[in-house]
């Protein structure tokens, strides 16, 4: 490749995101980002904007959190901003169920490493302030657990991931949020999946005193737009008191733009970074998106699709081993064991964009972000049975449509 090496335009095709995130994109959204004008960071539409977020986000988080508002960026980009009240030496209790409670607990070593565990061992230091407790991939982390490791411990800060999107598995919040409580430790909770898709408010766990989540999953607004936070009083005082070492991802500077200053809303945010118009406008759209569709429906929405998912794939003679609703991670029949990611590659060759487990055990994910119809439902159903009988599995296509069609008659009937 030399300098006038020219690529042509790259062209992404359309595929069907069926996997634990991102979710397809509403239209609608990707329309916001399109439409903006030319619209300086500064500019008062932006701000306003930016404003009305701020409070839609307090909605559908159930939240009265001053400190409530968006990161740019991604989901670790959120947690990056709440994990920065972690300082070197600070006591921790995480828990760890999966791959990305597995990099939060990661990323909390690296907080809390001295600079000689740092040192010792820069990509993953073994911080001696830090407890990780292991809860095998399949597993959700229990009261018990929970409970036991915090009365021990008694740290100054716990951890938990809500929803661990790498095994498909729901973590006890409310065992979480008393624990933390009951022992004088603040909360911190990974919410990346379960916002947008569950129907929870964070002020019914006051024991949580962080939440950090993702523009992709459950809020469905990929355009790189804002990785949503919500911070209490008392964390935002604990970084007020202790300080933390990142001017960009700070709490509570990186809060100014959005218009809260000194715990206080303001009329317009102040200069933190060049946000993007575009990026305020998609986001904006979204959360429009989600309050129109109310969280109690929504929540009901993915049980009831999950639900549907489930049964046909357990049809098929596969194994559910979540119980997540925006997605269900299964083990394929005996007999094509040990085949699950040519089985993933194949559909995703295809367009069809499911996913394996990303640590061990090999499992095969499928989710429904954005899929919540009986048709799209029926879609992602066939395509994986087609997929399956490919490679050798003896399936009735026809018997597996009409079961589906029969759950969705049953169970529109009883409504
Ligand atoms: C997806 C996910 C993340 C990472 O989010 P990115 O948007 O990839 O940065 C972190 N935690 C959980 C539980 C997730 O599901």
């Amino acid at each position: 490749m030399t300098e006038r090496t020219l690529y042509p335009e790259l062209s992404i095709p359309q595929t069907l995101a069926a996997g634990p995130g991102p979710g397809n994109t509403d239209p609608r959204v990707l329309a916001a980002f399109a439409n903006a004008g030319l619209a300086d960071h500064m500019q008062a539409d932006v701000l306003r904007g930016m404003i009305e977020c701020k409070h839609m986000l307090r909605a559908i988080w159930g939240t009265r959190n001053v400190y409530t508002y968006g990161v740019a960026g991604t989901g670790w980009s959120g947690l990056d901003v709440m994990l920065n009240a972690v300082l070197p030496g600070d006591t921790v209790v995480a828990f760890a169920n999966g791959t990305f409670s597995g990099i939060d607990a990661l990323t909390i070593r690296m907080k809390a490493a001295t600079r000689e565990e740092l040192r010792a061992n820069p990509m993953d230091p073994q911080a001696a302030s830090v407890t990780v407790i292991t809860v095998p991939h399949g597993q959700s982390v229990t009261a018990e657990v929970i409970e036991a490791a915090l009365k021990d411990k008694k740290p100054k800060w716990a951890f938990m991931a809500h929803w661990e999107t790498g095994s498909g598995r729901i973590n006890d919040l409310r065992a979480f949020s008393d624990a933390c409580l009951r022992h004088g430790a603040m909360g911190l909770v990974d919410a990346v999946s379960s916002l947008g898709v569950d129907d929870f408010s964070i002020d019914d766990y006051p024991g949580v005193v962080g939440w950090a989540s993702c523009p992709q999953k459950g809020i469905l607004s990929l355009p790189l737009t804002y990785a949503p936070v919500s911070f209490t009083d008392r964390f935002i005082e604990e970084v007020r008191t202790n300080g933390c070492p990142s001017y960009v991802h700070h709490p509570i500077l990186e809060a100014r733009h959005w218009g809260i200053i000194d715990g206080q809303d303001v009329a317009a945010g102040t200069y933190h970074r060049t946000h993007s118009g575009y990026a305020v406008a998609a986001f904006h759209e979204a959360l429009r998106i989600n309050l129109q569709q109310g969280r109690t429906a929504k929540a009901r929405d993915y049980a009831h699709h999950e639900q549907a998912l489930r049964q046909a794939v357990t049809a098929m003679g596969c194994e559910v081993t979540s119980n997540m609703t925006s997605l269900v991670v299964l083990n394929l029949p005996k007999e094509l064991a040990g085949r699950e990611k040519e089985l993933v590659q194949a559909c995703r060759a295809k367009g069809f964009g499911i996913w394996p487990t990303l640590s061990e055990p090999v499992q095969v994910r499928i989710g429904i972000l954005n899929q919540l119809s009986e048709a799209a439902i029926t879609d992602i159903v066939q395509r994986f049975a087609e997929a399956m009988k490919a490679m050798g599995a003896k399936l009735d296509l026809d018997e597996i449509s009409e079961n589906l069609r029969q759950y969705y008659r049953i169970t529109l009937a009883a409504e």
